[in-house]
């Protein structure tokens, strides 16, 4: 009798633990890596702290890695398209993956971007970038208020996004989970993480102070080459 019912207590927890993103654990091979954080941890101190951007990219980015890679691990044709070219076509990735390939596609490229345009000074845009917001978000403040509304607004866990067209119009959109306009194959200039674990170790329940810290570390110049890039049809993720 005891050893039956430890038994199906130990599977128990088996299945439970199986079911947890194991980030800690070895990548399986596969076509995805993680690439390193492109500055220090401390980077975007005091806005969001050291300790928050390590979990993040070393826990949880490096999750959705494992999981896309072990998910692709069993469907070679899909390995071979490019993420965003997979993440337009969701239809045609084997409904056996699909949902996995969503989440975790969906999270490998939303974090990418993110590293790329934050590790800056903020301050405010210039140049092409600066006149497409006047023009197309109704100039820099207005952008700014009508982003973090957006996230402030996020039920759950989501993204706020701009999307950029290939002519560079801009546009804002918000997002649940790890979903990306990517998915409607539009491409994104920049966008910002409102799940809890962006934020939580700083700002706890006050997402809206997060949402309005963030800018402080924003790296306009990035984002600059990113909507040259989006005019030129380079930009990928
Ligand atoms: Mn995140």
């Amino acid at each position: 009798m005891i050893s039956r019912r430890h038994l199906l207590t130990g599977a128990t927890l088996l299945a439970a633990s199986a079911a947890i993103p194991r980030a800690w654990a070895q990548a399986p091979s596969g076509p995805y890596k993680l690439d390193p954080l492109p500055y220090a941890p401390s980077k975007n101190e005091p806005h969001i702290d050291a300790q928050t951007m390590e979990i993040h990219h070393d826990k949880h980015h490096a999750a959705y890695v494992n999981n896309l890679n072990a998910a692709l691990a069993q469907n070679a044709e899909a390995a071979k398209m490019p993420l965003q070219d997979m993440l337009a076509n969701l239809s045609k990735v084997p409904e056996s993956i699909r949902t996995a390939v969503r989440n975790n596609g969906g999270g490998h490229a939303n974090h990418t971007m993110f590293w790329q345009i934050m590790g800056g000074s903020g301050g405010e845009p210039s140049g092409e970038v600066k006149a497409a917001i006047d023009r197309d978000l109704g100039g820099f403040q207005k952008f700014q208020t009508d982003f973090n509304t957006a996230g402030e607004r996020q039920f759950g866990s989501g993204w706020v996004f701009v999307t950029v067209t290939r002519d560079g119009k801009l546009a804002l959109v918000a997002k649940p989970n790890q979903d990306t306009p990517l998915m409607e194959g539009q491409r994104v200039l920049m966008g910002n993480d409102v799940w809890e674990h962006a934020y939580y170790l700083k700002y706890q329940n006050r997402r809206p102070d997060y949402l309005k810290a963030w800018w402080n570390v924003l790296d306009w110049n990035r984002i600059g080459q990113r909507y040259a890039a989006a005019k030129a049809g380079t930009l990928t993720v």
